[in-house]
């Protein structure tokens, strides 16, 4: 440990956030990089634990703690080195990763966990601004081809390490853009794109093919065919099929779900052309987002920035308390209300609501029906639901976005002409280890096998998919086993 008292010495101090009323103002990042100082002084807060719980909650297993020493020594290179050891794009998650290793660390018992999200951001911003972030070629081309489908953080990690290795990978991508969710999900605010194609340029020069708007399972390129011109093939296609909401008037006008909301906005700040009559926009509008986590999050802040009258959120659950017994939890995450820059920026969330049905005229909605939920706690620790005998309360909204989540995969024609194996979520079943399907030479990662999750599982999943491909063409692997 460099010095034990850092973290009485140097209170947690988050990166500062452009103020609301600005930020609201354009559709750039607005988390603002740290300076130098400052993340050496946050750094130095790290403790050293014996056992270091962030390192096991982080899912790729980055080593915090080795990085954390070397940022306060101010040897940028090395942590930069440890960091990329573990994680293909720690700028994505610097980004977006809700940083489970930060509940996990050991300061969050008593105090404020260590800034490690940050850190990682700004080391690899670092990183990136040095040029040392360079195309890593193989040494030697193997005669295998791969054929990736799917350009998700999964389908990236795994074709990446694949190329490293010397396979000849190809990535197949239905949109017309390369990167999933990261591109047409999470919005230019919180992950900028040039963020992204920064990196999709060092995969190209690493060997990496892309190939845009091609759906595997079309006539375009069938599965049959994949099979036949490849020697193995992932699937990473993600977990896009909406949890739907069925209620009177769900076929209104104005009722959109999440994601050609977000797609959306996405490509009209990318620059391209929305067909006249097509453009879901939210200003002016009373605007209902129904659902939270980061897909109502992002549906919220989006609606703010096209200039919505007024946004509201429905949460199906209660709100959480605002203080728990941490260490009824630790070290996984309490359960407590966290503070949403949504709030800050106007949004308004309700708790404890279903929606029942929705109103409109002239064929567009026009209120939402929400009846009150009660929750209660089961023996067995589980929570019981039912309406309060109250009628159900009327609110108006000229446009809805339905953010509910994501059931599993979509099941389209690439996964019925490969008949594989599902498990009982829907989701594309594999072995325990090595994400091979029911189908031999047929691999599955990301959100496809796991259901909805994370952009972090997404890279761990596509890292140990890469092994498991290299394992089943060459028999061994030098890839890494996390
Ligand atoms: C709005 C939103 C916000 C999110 N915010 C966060 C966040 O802040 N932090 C976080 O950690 N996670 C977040 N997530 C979750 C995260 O984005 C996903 O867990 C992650 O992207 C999954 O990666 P993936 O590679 O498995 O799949 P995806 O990113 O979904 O990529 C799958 C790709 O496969 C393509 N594809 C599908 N079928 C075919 C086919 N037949 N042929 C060719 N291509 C095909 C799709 O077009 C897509 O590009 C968010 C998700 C959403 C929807
Ligand atoms: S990837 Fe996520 S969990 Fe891992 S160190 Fe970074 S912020 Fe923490």
């Amino acid at each position: 440990m460099d010095d034990p008292y850092g973290f009485l010495r140097y209170p947690r101090q988050e990166p500062r956030k452009e103020p609301a009323f600005r930020r609201i103002r354009h559709w750039h990042e607005y988390v603002q990089p740290m300076r130098n100082g400052l993340l050496v002084r946050q750094a130095n807060r790290c403790m050293d634990c014996g056992t270091p719980y962030c390192h096991e909650f982080c899912p790729v297993h980055n080593l915090i703690p080795d990085w954390n020493s070397l940022v306060f020594n101010a040897d940028w290179y090395r942590a930069w080195q440890q960091l990329e050891s573990t994680n293909n794009f720690p700028e994505f998650t610097g980004r977006v990763c809700p940083a489970p290793c930060e509940d996990a660390c050991t300061l969050t018992l008593a105090d404020q966990p260590v800034i490690i999200k940050s850190i990682e951001r700004a080391i690899a911003e670092r990183a990136w601004r040095e040029g040392w972030v360079q195309p890593k070629p193989a040494s030697h081309q193997r005669v295998e081809r791969v054929a990736v489908t799917g350009s998700g953080p999964a389908g990236l990690a795994c074709a990446q390490l694949l190329a490293r290795v010397g396979y000849r990978v190809t990535v197949f991508e239905k949109a017309d853009r390369v990167g999933g969710l990261l591109r047409y999900g999470i919005p230019d605010f919180r992950l900028q794109k040039t963020v992204l194609d920064r990196r999709l340029a060092q995969l190209e020069a690493e060997g990496v093919v892309f190939s845009t708007g091609v759906q595997v399972g079309s006539d375009a390129l069938t599965a049959q065919q994949l099979q036949q011109q490849f020697d193995a093939v992932v699937l990473a296609c993600g977990a896009q099929q909406p949890r739907e909401l069925r209620v009177p008037g769900c076929e209104l006008g104005g009722i959109h779900y999440a994601m050609p909301y977000l797609t959306q906005q996405n490509r009209h700040i990318a620059g391209d052309a929305i067909e006249p009559g097509q453009r879901i926009d939210a200003a002016g509008k009373d605007v209902m987002v129904i659902g939270g986590g980061d897909t109502g999050q992002d549906c919220v802040a989006t609606a703010i920035r096209q200039g919505a009258r007024g946004v509201t959120q429905v949460q199906y659950h209660d709100c959480p308390p605002e203080r728990v017994d941490i260490l009824d939890y630790w070290p996984e995450r309490a359960p407590v209300r966290r503070a949403a820059d949504t709030a800050e920026e106007g949004c308004r969330r309700i708790w404890g609501y279903d929606t029942v049905a929705f109103d409109g005229h002239d064929g567009q909605v026009s209120a939402v029906w929400l009846q009150r939920l009660l929750w209660r706690k089961t023996a067995e620790g589980g929570w019981q639901k039912r309406h309060a005998d109250e009628p159900p309360q009327r609110r108006d909204a000229q446009l809805v976005l339905i953010a509910t989540g994501y059931a599993h995969p979509v099941h389209d024609a690439l996964l019925a002409d490969l008949a594989l194996a599902l498990d009982t979520r829907g989701n594309v079943a594999t072995g325990d280890s090595d994400y091979q399907t029911s189908l031999e030479g047929v691999f599955s990662c990301g959100d496809m096998h796991r259901g909805q999750s994370l952009v972090v599982w997404a890279i761990h999943e596509g890292r140990q998919c890469a092994r498991a491909v290299d394992v089943f063409l060459s028999g061994d692997s030098e890839l890494p086993l996390v």
